[in-house]
């Protein structure tokens, strides 16, 4: 195959981060192509669903930086999108303060929050009870509430992403995959299914799928695992009680890794219906494509269980179940995989990767940073910790 068009940046995944990347490299004056195998707003990779939780706490000071630098850009897409995007519901942490998560660190977040000024509420397991309603905490629960924290509207942002993307002049392909991204000393090349692309830059922000692009250079990619993870929607009776997002941390079980998060209704849905979450890091996928899009029954069945000792204000059988990649990084005090390809691959200083982590509520800021990277080389960000370079052994 001859190459089709040359581009300034070619962006591999449009998910919220793709999209983001594109829109800002377009800005930035780039001529943008960004490509997707799936189709914008799809709901089969890691953005499916309808809402995330927004929080600017975070256990590791730098990364807490890192939403810090957000917010302000939330609030930019918000204007520009004409529609809110986050919705401030409080963000309440509870459970034994001392179990180290991938989500964080209950009694540590609190000492980095104190650093960072930015203020909470304490909380005994009883004063969570009685404020919204959870039944049968064990005594030594203890928690906070960050009121700053709440819902980010998924569908809304990618809608929002997608029509700047290509308002701006981003050349959009959708149900196309690429299935490779050669670089070279002065760019690279990207092969799809359908045609061969050469561009100066290229982000790869493909999550699940990153390895199969990065395995093709020689090195064993990174250090990401795949999960189906199961979220359960249920209807909440009607309590008139406001609550807030919430996150239980527990001691993991003998089959699990016993965290668990919910959401109330949202908002900008006008409904009754709330949707809680295993978040269980057991049963890695072998490979993304491994996907079945049904949760695991017993996955359902502890929500279930821990609805139905601590939430009385759902009824006990779900409306619906529904599946969504998630893609965590092996040493959850990393969180995510973001930097240049530099020193992994000749040309990898051509190509910047974004991947892993719970990172919507960093979709501004990741886009911009992937444009930073992909225009100027460098971010005013600190991304030290994500770097891919050192995880990465060569093969050869
Ligand atoms: C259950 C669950 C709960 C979560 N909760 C939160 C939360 O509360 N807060 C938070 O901040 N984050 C959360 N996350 C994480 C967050 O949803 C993701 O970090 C974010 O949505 C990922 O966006 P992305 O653009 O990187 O990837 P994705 O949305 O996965 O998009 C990647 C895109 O790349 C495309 N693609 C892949 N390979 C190729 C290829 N070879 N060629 C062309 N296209 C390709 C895919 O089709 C896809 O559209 C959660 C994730 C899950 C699964």
């Amino acid at each position: 195959m001859s190459v089709q068009s040359h581009y300034d940046v070619i962006v591999v995944g449009g998910g919220p981060i793709g999209l983001s990347a594109a829109w800002r490299s377009a800005v930035g004056g780039a001529r943008v192509l960004v490509i997707d195998r799936f189709g914008f707003l799809n709901d089969r990779c890691g953005s499916s669903g309808n809402e995330r939780h927004w929080r600017v706490q975070y256990t590791q000071t730098d990364i807490f930086r890192l939403t810090l630098s957000a917010a302000p850009l939330w609030r930019e897409l918000e204007q520009l999108a004409g529609r809110k995007l986050i919705h401030r519901l409080g963000s309440l942490w509870f459970g034994d303060i001392s179990v180290p998560t991938n989500e964080g660190h209950i009694a540590d977040t609190a000492k980095a929050m104190d650093e960072m000024e930015v203020c909470y509420e304490w909380l005994s397991a009883r004063d969570i009870g009685r404020r919204w309603g959870f039944t049968d905490l064990p005594r030594h629960f203890e928690g906070f509430l960050q009121p700053d924290g709440g819902a980010i509207d998924v569908r809304g942002t990618l809608a929002a992403l997608a029509t700047l993307a290509s308002r701006n002049g981003v050349t959009m392909h959708s149900d196309e995959r690429v299935v490779a991204v050669d670089p070279d000393a002065n760019g690279a090349h990207v092969r799809s299914d359908r045609a061969v692309y050469r561009a100066d830059k290229v982000v790869i922000a493909g999550n699940a799928h990153t390895n199969d692009l990065i395995q093709r250079w020689g090195v064993d990619g990174l250090d990401l695992n795949v999960y189906e993870m199961a979220l359960v929607t249920l209807r909440q009776r009607d309590d008139g009680v406001q609550r807030p997002f919430w996150f239980a941390f527990q001691q993991p079980s003998d089959t699990d890794t016993n965290l668990f998060y919910g959401f109330p209704p949202n908002p900008w849905a006008g409904d009754d219906l709330v949707r809680l979450g295993p978040d269980f890091e057991v049963g890695a996928l072998e490979h993304a494509d491994d996907a079945t899009g049904r949760p695991q029954q017993a996955h359902v069945d502890r929500v279930l269980g821990w609805a139905r000792t601590h939430m009385p204000w759902v009824a006990p059988d779900p409306v619906s179940t529904s599946t969504c990649l998630a893609v965590l990084p092996g040493d959850p005090d990393r969180q995510f995989y973001l930097g240049t390809a530099e020193g992994l691959v000749d040309g990898g200083s051509n190509v910047v990767v974004a991947a892993g982590g719970w990172a919507f509520k960093l979709v501004p800021l990741f886009g911009r940073i992937c444009a930073d990277l992909a225009l100027r080389g460098s971010t005013e960000h600190e991304i030290g910790r994500h770097a891919l370079t050192d995880l990465v052994p060569s093969r050869g």
